[in-house]
């Protein structure tokens, strides 16, 4: 299984009123082919962030650093830098859509209200695969018809506003699927739904990508929805990935007092009486960032003229697991 996706030492900057803020700040992750990796985090982590840096999404304002790299395999096995792409270029087109897929929380910004659902299924059919016509429309109801929504030769014709809730997500999904992309990035694809819709998406989603063998990288607030769809995980806070490793190994063993904030938050139906423990305290905002560990205004164990002072280091403690924090730093154990 091959590295997909691989991005190094991404750093973002917004120029703002407020002067140069940044979000992301030499941020690391990657992904295999088949694989899915969970980006946790609260809102204003920078994980949405990074995935539209990926996207080359991003407004104008912002700006990504020159020692950062977005590398991404396409499926004739070519390296394709996507910081180097020009706007507008074809390869950038070829690669949203075509090899990266995209789904949000609010499928109407996936969705123009003007166009029908099969419309705009098969205009990303033609685009990308080239079949026009009843060819296109055929795929169009196929791939309604994979994300389980009732009657797709009825609802292709229909427009988003026609659709509940959960059968827009569900439409949504299909038109990110219709090109075949080899990575599926869903930016909080849940949050939105109800909890019984949500399991169903979820469900939904773990099979397409079994059936696809396409990767994904799916974002979100809530560790628990992570724990069900992924195979590594990258804990984010105030623009850093904090802690990273196989999503068992983290959920058994976390390092960092974040993860293990965020871990005590979930719900439990064993510990029904227990009451939950959510981290205490807001993330700041990055152009507040505390000086030493982000994480610090909100760390009970954090160590005094330590903490305040040093970024910590990027520690690995075996098994694929990685974290930044002082507890874990060998060298200042040592020293
Ligand atoms: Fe807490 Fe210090 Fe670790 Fe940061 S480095 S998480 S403040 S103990």
């Amino acid at each position: 299984m091959g590295r997909l996706l691989e991005v190094e030492n991404l750093t973002v900057s917004f120029r703002t009123d407020e002067g140069l803020i940044t979000p992301v700040q030499g941020v690391s992750f990657g992904v295999d082919a088949g694989r899915t990796l969970g980006i946790v985090g609260e809102s204003g982590s920078g994980k949405s962030v990074s995935t539209k840096a990926v996207m080359r999404l991003l407004p104008v304002s912002a700006r990504i650093g020159d020692q950062s790299c977005i590398a991404f395999t396409d499926r004739d096995g070519a390296r394709i830098d996507v910081h180097a792409l020009r706007p507008g270029a074809r390869a950038l087109r070829r690669l949203r859509g075509g090899e990266i897929g995209m789904i949000f929380q609010e499928p109407m910004a996936s969705f123009s209200p003007v166009y029908t659902i099969g419309n705009q299924i098969m205009e990303t059919i033609r685009l990308h695969k080239g079949l026009r016509g009843a060819a296109a429309r055929d795929l169009a109801v196929e791939m309604l018809t994979k994300v389980g929504i009732s009657n797709p030769a009825a609802r292709v014709d229909q427009y988003p506003h026609e659709l509940s809730g959960g059968m827009r997500q569900r439409a949504m999904i299909a038109l990110a699927l219709s090109a075949g992309p080899r990575l599926l990035i869903a930016d909080e694809p849940t949050t939105a739904l109800d909890v019984t819709i949500q399991a169903q998406v979820l469900d939904l989603m773990a099979g397409l990508q079994r059936d696809l063998g396409m990767a994904m990288i799916f974002i979100t607030h809530d560790l628990g929805v992570i724990a069900q769809v992924a195979d590594e995980v990258a804990v984010m806070y105030l623009g850093t990935i904090v802690e990273q490793g196989p999503v068992r190994q983290l959920l058994k063993t976390p390092a960092h007092p974040y993860t293990q904030g965020l871990i005590a938050a979930i719900p439990r139906l064993d510990r029904i009486d227990n009451r939950l423990t959510p981290v205490p305290g807001e993330i700041p905002s990055p152009s507040a960032r505390p000086s030493g560990c982000p994480f610090r205004s909100r760390c009970a164990q954090a160590i005094l003229g330590v903490c305040d002072r040093t970024p910590p280091p990027l520690t690995r403690l075996g098994g694929g697991q990685s974290v930044r924090c002082h507890l874990h730093d060998r060298a200042r154990a040592v020293a």
